[in-house]
């Protein structure tokens, strides 16, 4: 009894020691069965795995002759979690490893489609990742991919994949032409030896990405996904097993991890609906910008128009205010300007009636009626002249005359004007015109135009000199000038003095008198006759008036 005892503990020591030994990782403790974990303890340093050599970025071997790829970052993990380290067997392309499964050089292979050929041989894990076939054609092949037009084409693909049969199976009269791997199979489409090459979508991206081949083009799916799953020699089920427990271990947040590492992700990828659609987009893009741009150009042309109406507006009503202040200040001044002769007239008038007058007294007292009646008279002619202007019944009369007569004429009238208390002298300065020169302009007008100037000039000037100068100049213009030593027109008013009404705030020089129409009606005149009026001024200096009338 006490014999079976210590036999019962020393077979149970025995079992667990065994067991520990085994159960190297957390993975093998608690997930492998007891048959696999003495498989693994019998095989651990002999378990072959052969990488593909080229297919990129899934599973292949570097220039440095390391193992890289989405199947080597699996196979990681399945170390880590065996705690072991798989033995490489490298081969030169597909079909030497299908070779070397089938008789038993390799024990495992990655990333490898279930076939019922493949069944035969080989145990297959659950699929671990999806990737549909696709076909690459030139950039400049237009033809879309019917049944029809893929029966016609010559098409380059992989030996020992079994492409070869889908596409026979599916295209029986495409011509399939076989090469040793991916890439030779893309160039072939690429150097127009084919007319597509019919690939996984992974290793195209990657094939056109990372060898810069832009003549191609992703022309359509095949319709067909290769479910890539680990394959394992048959005669092995605890391998398969083991992988396949292994690969339940890797969650689909980690798998995702591996593919977006190793995939280009977007150098060659499945049409998106914005690329399929780019040229109406881009033309809808188009109208929909051309269309912002046209109504933001109407908003602004129309906030412009608005913006100039808007200120013509203030213009107009600014004018139309000042005209009306202008008026007003005018009908007041002009009351004003009747009222003083008036006065003056019917005072000294009343005053003649008295019959103790002596004769100076009479005479003076008839000489301030008559001057008063000429003065009443010359402001009821400007009002006249100003309105027939206005409705334009003022023509033009030309006439030849001779300008020194003229000049002289008008010289010694307004000498006899002027009034005896002025100190102011009138000088005529001599003309380059040789005597007897003959003008054709209008008389009259230039006449009132000239008198009005020189009436100006003394009325504006307390001392100093009138000068009235005439020539003509080169351009065949009689020029005109009037210049004085009077108070002078401040600048800010030297244009407006043309214009009706305005008249010149002098403050206690001179007492404001007449209608301030004289020079509008002047400049009206000079005109009409084709000429131009113009005023140099200094305040206090004097002012020089300048007519220009062409002959
Ligand atoms: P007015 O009847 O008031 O003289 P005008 O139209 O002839 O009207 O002149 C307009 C204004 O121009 C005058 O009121 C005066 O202020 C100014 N002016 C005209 N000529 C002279 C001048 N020679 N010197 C100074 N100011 C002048």
């Amino acid at each position: 009894m006490f014999f079976n005892m210590r036999l019962v503990l020393g077979l149970s020591f025995i079992f667990l020691l065994q067991l520990n030994i085994i159960a190297q990782t957390p993975f093998c403790d608690s997930l492998l069965t007891k048959k696999e974990r003495i498989w693994l303890k019998e095989n651990k340093d002999s378990i072959k795995y052969a990488p593909n050599p080229f297919w990129p970025p899934g599973d292949y071997v570097d220039s440095e002759g390391k193992h890289q790829g989405i199947v080597s970052d699996y196979i990681k993990i399945f170390e880590k979690k065996l705690g072991l380290k798989f033995k490489r067997v490298y081969y030169d392309d597909w079909n030497q490893i299908l070779d070397g499964l089938k008789s038993s050089e390799v024990d495992f292979v990655g990333a490898i489609q279930q076939t019922d050929n493949r069944s035969q041989y080989l145990d297959f894990t659950s699929v671990f990742m999806d990737v549909p076939l696709v076909i690459l054609t030139r950039t400049d092949n237009h033809h879309e991919l019917t049944d029809e037009y893929i029966n016609s084409m010559k098409i380059a693909c992989v030996e020992g994949y079994i492409v070869k049969d889908i596409i026979c199976q599916q295209y029986p009269d495409a011509k399939v032409i076989e090469n040793s791997d991916d890439l030779t199979a893309v160039l072939q489409t690429s150097f127009g030896s084919t007319d597509g090459t019919v690939v996984d979508l992974m290793i195209a991206s990657y094939v056109v990405h990372n060898y810069g081949i832009t003549n191609l083009k992703l022309a359509g799916e095949l319709g067909f996904i290769w479910n890539l799953r680990f394959a394992c020699q048959k005669g092995k089920p605890e391998l398969t097993s083991i992988l396949d427990k292994l690969l339940n271990t890797i969650d689909e947040e980690q798998r995702r991890k591996i593919y977006n590492k190793w995939v280009a992700i977007g150098s060659i990828h499945k049409k998106s609906f914005l690329e399929k659609n780019l040229p109406l987009i881009l033309i809808i893009t188009g109208v929909l910008f051309f269309l912002l741009l046209f109504f933001l150009i109407i908003n602004r042309t129309l906030r412009q128009l608005v913006k100039m109406h808007t200120k013509e507006l203030v213009t107009a009503k600014e004018k139309a205010e000042e005209s009306s202040r202008l008026k007003t200040a005018f009908l007041a001044n002009l009351s004003h300007e009747i009222r003083t002769p008036m006065n003056a007239i019917i005072g000294f008038s009343t005053l003649l009636k008295q019959t103790d007058l002596t004769y100076e007294e009479r005479d003076n007292f008839i000489n301030m009626v008559h001057n008063s009646g000429y003065h009443l008279l010359s402001i009821i002619e400007d009002i006249v002249e100003v309105s027939k202007l206005d409705t334009g019944q003022v023509l033009v009369s030309r006439n030849e005359f001779d300008i020194n007569n003229f000049s002289r004429v008008v010289y010694e009238s307004m000498l006899v004007e002027i009034p005896k208390e002025k100190n102011v002298e009138f000088v005529m300065e001599k003309s380059n015109i040789p005597e007897n020169t003959i003008i054709s302009t209008d008389e009259v007008k230039l006449k009132q135009v000239v008198s009005n100037l020189i009436t100006n000039a003394f009325k504006y000037s307390l001392k100093g000199t009138v000068f009235y100068r005439y020539n003509i100049r080169q351009n065949n213009t009689l020029e005109i000038i009037v210049e004085d030593n009077g108070i002078g027109i401040p600048k800010k008013y030297q244009e407006v003095i043309f214009e009706r009404f305005r008249q010149v705030d002098s403050g206690e020089k001179i007492p404001q008198s007449g209608s301030g129409l004289g020079l509008s009606i002047s400049k009206a005149y000079v005109e009409m006759l084709g000429g131009s009026i113009s005023v140099d001024s200094e305040e206090d200096k004097g002012s020089k008036f300048t007519v220009s009338i062409p002959l």
